[in-house]
């Protein structure tokens, strides 16, 4: 069995949304993916670090925004988590096209690429005490069906 884990923490600065992005990235390519696992890796974090900041923050840049990263066995799983105002209705959050933002002109969109762009998506969330996104993907190991 292998594992590994890895935690980072940061300002909820927008400049440290890339930051997290290769950070994780490098973290992954231990288990060797493909350029298109690690893209769909990448753009799921980026919509949860983008969510912590914008959302959880309202983007004010003095909020903490923390990373905890697990490789286990073939399995990478990444909990997004901050200490943020919260999500009041969860399911209502993850519906496609559902946001809260429309005048920052947010889509809604993001957990509905983090749920696609992953096998597996969780949020957890508390009013004024802050949400974690938990999400984990299988990396195809070469060689083996
Ligand atoms: P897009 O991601 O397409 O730019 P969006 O951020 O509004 O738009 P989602 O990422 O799907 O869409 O999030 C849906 C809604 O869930 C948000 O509008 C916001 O109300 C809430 N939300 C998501 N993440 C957080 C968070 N970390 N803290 C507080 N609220 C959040
Ligand atoms: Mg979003």
């Amino acid at each position: 069995m292998y594992d590994n884990k890895i935690s980072i923490e940061f300002l909820s600065k927008s400049e440290n949304e890339a930051f997290a992005r290769v950070a994780v990235s490098a973290f992954v390519a231990q288990l060797d993916p493909t350029i298109e696992e690690l893209t769909d890796i990448k753009t799921a974090v980026s919509e949860a670090v983008t969510n912590s900041i914008i959302h959880g923050y309202e983007n004010r840049e003095d909020g903490r925004v923390r990373i905890d990263a697990a490789l286990i066995d073939d399995e990478v799983e990444i909990i997004i988590s901050d200490f943020g105002v919260g999500i009041e209705n969860v399911e209502k959050a993850k519906e496609p096209l559902y946001t809260s933002r429309p005048d920052l002109e947010r889509s809604g969109m993001g957990f509905t690429v983090m749920e696609s762009f992953m096998d597996s998506l969780e949020v957890y969330s508390e009013k004024n005490k802050g949400t974690r996104v938990v999400i984990r993907k299988k990396i195809e190991v070469i060689g083996q069906v």
